[in-house]
């Protein structure tokens, strides 16, 4: 089976994803920062990075995923202070939302899944070293700077030179109240307690603070990781400064190379625009599933583009995804039938589904592979129809097919079993009281929104049922 190949975006060039130490691919991805729910476009990133994951452990190697909580900075210090809650009892409420949305969209969880105020003692001992190494200066507020004239390779990952990484970048807005940083360049490593931090400070050799934004994901990545590690990944806003400013700190800090591999993907667009909360186009799960649609129609919109490549979300593409998913449906339920009880059992080849791995494995190429999906459903449907299938043969194409799909992470079952979306139960219900008031034209009205939305109404005489059409 051919390894998978990605394109890196510090060499610029195609890498293949084989694991340094031989035995396991170890990466890490930036996990959410919790101070509200995430967006869908934070979860297309998380998407494409699980599906990333599943096509490793798919050609056969195994895998450790760590992706960080992000529980402590501006913004989770900001909010919780603003609601009058512990920072502990704020993130703790939005990392359980976080979890359960991830749940619904089948992500596979990190192996480790570690939080930033966990962690503060690792992140101390990282700027310990930095300012042991020369790398690292404490102001006269007990805050702590990275000097980035300090490291040679600053810039290689994002390609900026000297002048713009000096006004490029949220670096160069924190300059207000960082006034006594060697260089403009400089970023914070440890940030000393100020008013409106409330109670959030932890006490540090230079004082009371807390730690700077990207100290967290250098400690714990190479924690769990080690000094080394196979990829590194995040959407392409971390770039700069994050991922570089991670660089700088992890390598001059260990005296070794960080990530050998980084993995970036697009942003998400909604209708044409930038995704801001300003415009109002800002969508979570919870959007999603209260105009009908299942979170599985959510992940096949996210991952039908190519991550290199920004994706335009619309309400019309997450209709089409809902049908494609219905397909996707029908097959299994049509090879379950002609399987007639025969199951496999374990690992198979890929069968007539081969080019969908072939197409995920080439860069991760995932509207290439729901094409190649789709086409060899089709031979798979047609030989169905045409000829008589044995249970022996169904069986096993049933069990290629499941492969295929676990590619994508697409769960079938979870729509069969659930109930119908609380939105469709009052479009529904909307449709009773219609046509027990003899208004027709209202109740076929409704009842073709729902079947739009993939449901379909069975009346009886004094109710009536939803059922997945
Ligand atoms: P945050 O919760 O802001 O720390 O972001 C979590 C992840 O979502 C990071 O990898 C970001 O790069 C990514 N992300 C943020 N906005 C978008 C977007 N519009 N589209 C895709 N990924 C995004
Ligand atoms: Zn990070």
């Amino acid at each position: 089976m051919k390894t998978p190949v990605l394109f890196d975006t510090l060499t610029r060039s195609d890498q293949p994803l084989t694991p340094d130490d031989g035995e396991t691919f170890r990466f890490y991805c930036c996990g959410p920062t919790v101070y509200g729910p995430a967006h869908i476009g934070n979860f297309r990133t998380f998407l494409i990075q699980d599906v990333l994951r599943r096509v490793i452990e798919a050609g056969g190697v195994k895998t450790k995923h760590v992706r960080n909580i992000t529980d402590v900075d501006d913004k989770t210090i900001r909010q919780s202070e603003a609601e009058g809650k512990s920072l502990n009892e704020f993130t703790a409420y939005w990392l359980e939302r976080f979890h359960a949305d991830c749940a619904a969209l089948n992500l596979l969880p990190p192996h480790v899944e570690p939080s930033a105020v966990e962690h503060i003692p690792s992140q101390i001992h990282m700027i310990e070293q930095l300012i042991d190494k020369g790398h690292a200066y404490v102001a006269d507020d007990g805050s702590v700077y990275y000097r980035v004239s300090s490291f040679e390779r600053y810039g290689r990952l994002s390609n900026l030179q000297g002048r713009e990484i000096t006004t490029a970048g949220p670096g160069a807005a924190q300059s207000d109240d960082e006034y006594d940083r060697e260089s403009a360049a400089d970023f914070a490593l440890w940030k000393a307690h100020k008013p409106e931090d409330g109670p959030n400070a932890w006490p540090s050799p230079w004082g009371d603070g807390r730690p700077g934004w990207h100290m967290e994901c250098s400690a714990m990545s190479v924690e769990y990781l080690g000094d080394t590690f196979d990829l590194h990944g995040g959407g392409v806003d971390l770039i700069f400064p994050h991922h570089e400013n991670e660089i700088a700190q992890s390598e001059a800090a260990t005296g070794k190379p960080f990530a050998r591999i980084w993995f970036h993907s697009a942003h998400l667009m909604v209708e044409g625009s930038k995704m801001s909360k300003s415009l109002g186009n800002l969508y979570t799960l919870e959007d999603v599933r209260a105009k009908g649609f299942d979170p599985m129609a959510l992940r096949y919109v996210m991952i039908s583009g190519h991550y290199r490549q920004s994706l335009n979300f619309t309400w019309d593409s997450l209709k089409a995804a809902q049908s494609a998913l219905r397909r996707l449906q029908q097959l299994d339920a049509d090879l379950a039938r002609a399987a007639d009880g025969q199951a496999v059992s374990g690992t198979t080849d890929w069968g007539p589904f081969e080019p969908v791995y072939d197409a995920l494995a080439d860069n991760l190429n995932t509207p290439d592979a729901l094409g190649r999906l789709f086409t060899a459903m089709h031979e798979v449907e047609r030989q169905l129809h045409g000829r008589t299938v044995g249970a022996e043969e169904a069986a096993l194409l049933r069990s290629q097919f499941t492969q295929a799909l676990n590619l994508f992470g697409f769960s079938l079952a979870t729509d069969d079993q659930k109930a119908a979306p609380e939105e469709i139960q009052r479009l529904a219900q909307e449709r009773w009281d219609a046509k027990q008031a003899r208004d027709f034209a209202r109740a076929d009205e409704l009842r073709t929104k729902v079947t739009e939305h993939g449901w379909t109404i069975r009346d009886a005489k004094d109710g009536y049922e939803l059922v997945r059409s």
